[in-house]
C-alpha cells in the first residue's frame, strides 16, 4: 500500500515537471560528490573509472565467490550494432539501475542494467581526418549530477542528460588536425571534470584540464611538458597565467619542448587522503631520443597535481629520456604499503609500468619505496636504483643514433633487439589491487622488438616518431600472463599464462576472485589466493576491457565489454600476424548467479 502511494506521488511529480518544464528538476537520482568519493564501498553503483577514485578495482561484494562462481551465468548481452565494431575498451558505469557504456567510434549507450533494454544511444558525428593512434576505441564515461560525460576521437567532450541522452554541452579539448584525440574515461574530482589528452605520436603537448562538469567551462589547465605555461580561468572564462610547468629548456633542448608529447592519455585518479590527482604521461616526442638530450620532463612519468591549484606537486619519471616509447601512462593505484624496513604503513601508490618495472612510491611526495621487474625479461635497464630513483641503463640497448651508428649515414641507426616491446610489459589494461591479499593483479605481456632510429622533423598532424620497429614474441606458448604481484617483496606469487597478449583490465573482489578477459574471448575468474582458474565464459569476440561488479536487490552482477581490436592488431608486427585469426565484435555481457 505504502509502496503504491509512493509510486503515485512519483508519477505526479513527473507530470508536474512536464507541465512546468524548466521550473524544477524531476530527474532520476543525481550523482553527488559523496557518491564519487565513496564509490569503492557503495556496492549498488559504479560511478568512477576504477571502482573508486583510487583505482583499486576492488569490490567488497562476495556473493559470487570461489564456492558459488560455478553457478555464474549470463543474463543478457547487448550488441553495439551496425558495422562499427573494432576495439571495445570501455568500462561500464552503473547508476540507479542503468548502465552507461561507451563503444568504438565515439558512441555511448544507456541500458537497463537488469534487462539490457536500450534506453538511448548517442553517436558522435566524427569528421574526416581524425588521427587516433591505436584504433577507434573509447574507455568509458564519467557521471555527475544528471549528466553523463565522455570524450570523442576528434578531441571533444560531450555531456548528455543521463535520463534522456540529449546533449547538454559540447567542448573542444584541442584541434584534432594537430593530431589530438581523446579516448580515456574522464574522472570527477572535487566537483571538477578531469581529463588528459591523446596524440603522443604526433608531437602534441600533453595537458591535464579541470572543468566545471555542469557547463564544460575550464577551471584550470596544466601542461605536462616542461616549459609550458599553465592557466586558470575566472567565472567569465578569462585566462589567467598560473605558472610555468617546471623551467623552460631545463630538460629539453632548443624548441623541442614545443612539440614534446607526454600525452596523459589514460584516466586520472585521486586520493583524498593526500588531496592529489595522479596521472601518467606518455612518451616524449619524437621517439628518436638522440634528438632531445635531457630527461624531457614530465614525459614517461607519474605526475601528482593539487586539484585546488592546478599545480604539479611532485613527479616521478619511470623512464627518464625514454628511447623505447615507454609511455608512463599506467594507472598509479593508491594503497597502504607496509615498509619492510621500518615496519611503518606508508600511504603509497603502485604502478606496473610499460617499461617492465613495478614501482611503489610514497603518494604524498613521490619518493621511490620499491621497484622490481614484473616481466621475465628487461633489456633496456639492469635495475632501478632505489637510492637515486633512476634506472641503471644498458646503453647498448638504446637504439642507435642515425648520425653516429649503423654506418653514420644519417638514414638508419643501429637496430637493437629489446624487451619489453614498446607495447609494454603492461599497456592500457588496468590492474587491480586487493586489500584482502595485499597483491596487485597485473595483466602483463612478454614480448620484444627490433627498434631503430631514423631522422625526423616535426610536421603538423603527421606522425612524429623518427623510429622503425617490429614487435616479436619471446615464447611460442604464451605472450600474456595474469600475475599476482606482491608489492612488498617484489615476488610474482602466481601467474596464469595466455597465448595472445592480455589487453583487458582486471577486477578483484572480496569473494576471493579475480576477473579478467582474454583476446581469445573468454571472461575468466581466478582464485585470488592460488591462481587456480575456477570459471570461464566465451563472449564471442576478444575482451580488451575491464570487468565491473555491483549489486541490486541483494544480487551481485558482473559486466564486461567484448570486442577485439586496439593497438595490437595495428602495431603488433609479428604478434599481430600471430593473432590475426581473432574476430572483431562489439557487445556488453552481464552475469549473475543462476537461481534454481
Ligand atoms: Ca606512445
Amino acid at each position: 500500500m505504502e509502496q503504491s502511494r509512493k509510486k503515485l506521488r512519483l508519477c505526479g511529480a513527473v507530470t508536474l515537471s512536464m507541465t512546468l518544464a524548466g521550473f524544477g528538476s524531476a530527474h532520476a537520482k543525481e550523482v553527488t560528490d559523496a557518491d564519487i568519493l565513496n564509490d569503492a564501498t557503495i556496492t549498488s553503483q559504479v560511478v568512477t573509472h576504477g571502482l573508486g577514485t583510487k583505482g583499486q578495482r576492488y569490490s567488497p561484494l562476495k556473493q559470487i565467490n570461489t564456492a558459488t562462481v560455478k553457478d555464474l551465468v549470463p543474463i543478457w548481452s547487448f550488441s553495439f550494432g551496425g558495422e562499427k565494431q573494432r576495439g571495445q575498451q570501455s568500462q561500464p558505469l552503473i547508476h540507479d539501475g542503468k548502465m552507461f557504456v561507451t563503444a568504438s567510434y565515439s558512441r555511448i549507450f544507456a541500458l537497463d542494467a537488469k534487462t539490457g533494454a536500450k534506453l538511448w544511444k548517442y553517436e558522435h558525428r566524427l569528421p574526416e581526418g581524425i588521427m587516433p593512434c591505436c584504433d577507434v576505441i573509447n574507455r568509458g564515461a564519467a557521471i555527475y549530477g544528471n549528466l553523463v560525460i565522455f570524450g570523442t576521437l576528434d578531441a571533444r567532450l560531450v555531456a548528455l542528460d543521463k535520463d534522456t541522452g540529449k546533449v547538454v554541452w559540447r567542448e573542444t579539448i584541442a584541434d584534432y588536425k594537430d593530431g589530438y584525440s581523446f579516448t580515456a574515461a574522464p574522472q570527477i574530482v572535487k566537483g571538477m571534470l578531469i581529463t588528459g589528452n591523446s596524440g603522443g605520436e604526433f608531437g602534441i603537448v600533453g595537458r591535464v584540464d579541470a572543468r566545471d562538469p555542469m557547463t564544460g567551462k575550464l577551471i584550470w589547465t596544466r601542461p605536462v611538458v616542461e616549459g609550458h605555461m599553465g592557466y586558470k580561468y575566472d567565472k567569465d572564462g578569462k585566462q589567467i597565467e598560473n605558472g610555468i610547468s617546471g623551467t623552460t629548456n631545463a630538460s629539453w633542448p632548443g624548441d623541442l619542448w614545443k612539440t614534446g608529447g607526454a600525452a596523459p592519455w589514460l584516466s586520472a585518479y585521486y586520493d583524498p587522503d593526500v588531496n592529489l590527482i595522479f596521472i601518467g604521461t606518455g612518451n616524449p616526442a619524437p621517439w628518436n631520443s638522440w634528438l632531445r638530450p635531457g630527461d624531457n620532463l614530465y614525459s614517461a612519468a607519474t605526475v601528482a597535481i593539487n586539484p585546488d591549484t592546478g599545480q604539479i606537486v611532485w613527479h616521478y619519471q619511470s623512464t627518464p629520456h625514454d628511447g623505447w616509447d615507454y609511455d608512463g601512462v599506467n594507472e598509479f593505484v593508491s594503497f597502504e604499503y607496509k615498509d619492510p624496513k621500518s615496519g611503518q604503513v606508508v600511504k603509497a601508490g603502485g604502478k606496473a609500468d610499460r617499461n617492465g618495472f613495478f614501482f611503489v612510491n610514497d603518494r604524498s611526495n613521490g619518493k621511490l619505496l620499491n621497484a622490481f621487474p614484473f616481466v621475465n625479461r628487461i633489456d633496456w635497464a639492469e635495475r632501478i636504483d632505489l637510492a637515486t630513483g633512476r634506472p641503471v641503463y644498458k646503453d647498448e640497448n638504446r637504439p642507435g643514433n642515425p648520425f653516429a651508428d649503423g654506418g653514420g649515414d644519417g638514414q638508419k641507426g643501429s637496430v637493437v633487439f629489446n624487451a619489453p616491446s614498446f607495447l609494454g610489459g603492461k599497456n592500457q589494461q588496468p590492474m587491480a589491487f586487493s586489500p584482502d591479499t595485499g597483491y596487485f593483479y597485473v595483466p602483463a605481456n612478454e614480448w620484444a622488438m627490433d627498434i631503430w632510429n631514423e631522422p625526423v622533423s616535426y610536421k603538423r598532424g603527421a606522425a612524429y616518431l623518427g623510429a622503425g620497429f617490429t614487435i616479436k614474441p619471446l615464447h611460442d606458448e604464451y605472450i600474456g600472463a595474469l600475475r599476482a604481484v606482491d608489492p612488498v617483496n617484489g615476488k610474482i606469487v602466481w601467474e596464469v599464462k595466455n597465448n595472445a597478449p592480455l589487453w583487458g583490465g582486471v577486477l578483484a573482489t572480496a569473494g576471493d576472485l579475480v576477473f579478467y578477459g582474454t583476446p581469445e574471448g573468454f571472461l575468466k575468474a581466478i582464485n585470488a589466493k592460488t591462481g587456480e582458474e575456477v570459471w570461464q565464459f566465451q563472449t564471442g569476440s576478444g575482451v580488451i576491457a575491464p570487468p565491473v561488479t555491483w549489486e541490486e536487490n541483494g544480487e551481485q552482477y558482473i559486466a564486461v565489454v567484448s570486442g577485439w581490436g586496439g593497438a595490437v592488431p595495428l602495431w603488433g608486427g609479428d604478434v599481430a600476424s600471430r593473432v590475426n585469426y581473432l574476430e572483431q565484435g562489439g557487445s556488453v555481457w552481464v552475469f549473475r548467479l543462476h537461481k534454481s
